[in-house]
């Protein structure tokens, strides 16, 4: 049980994850449909080039959504071991406001502009 939080403001940031995780699981989803389909279409047109830069900009989304899902997953574990809302760097609270608009962030604002500059 987290220290932080009540169990009310748990459910909560919970079913944000969640919701957050589900809108991805939808966007992987749509991307693996376009990768299926449009190289073929482009090809079709006698594209190839356009086609392999469309296809690698697809697999960039979908490296990037891996790496989110996972982010989501590693804060679900944090909500169930009580360590959610702590900064991974410095160990400090990360404000209500960054997690209510990113959830699934591991570090403060001042954390994350330093490991961002870095
Ligand atoms: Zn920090």
């Amino acid at each position: 049980m987290s220290k932080r939080f009540d169990a009310h403001e748990v459910r909560r940031y919970e079913s944000l994850l969640l919701a957050l995780r589900h809108e991805l699981a939808r966007d992987v989803d749509q991307v693996e449909r376009d990768l299926e389909h449009d190289p073929r279409d482009v090809l079709d047109r006698g594209d190839a080039a356009s086609g392999e830069a469309t296809h690698s900009r697809e697999r960039e989304i979908l490296r990037r959504d891996a790496e989110r899902a996972l982010a989501i997953d590693e804060a679900l574990a944090r909500l169930t071991d009580g360590t959610f809302g702590a900064c991974a760097t410095c160990g400090g609270d990360i404000p209500r406001t960054r997690l209510d608009a990113l959830p699934d962030t591991r570090e403060c604002v001042a954390c994350a502009a330093a490991s961002e500059s870095t």
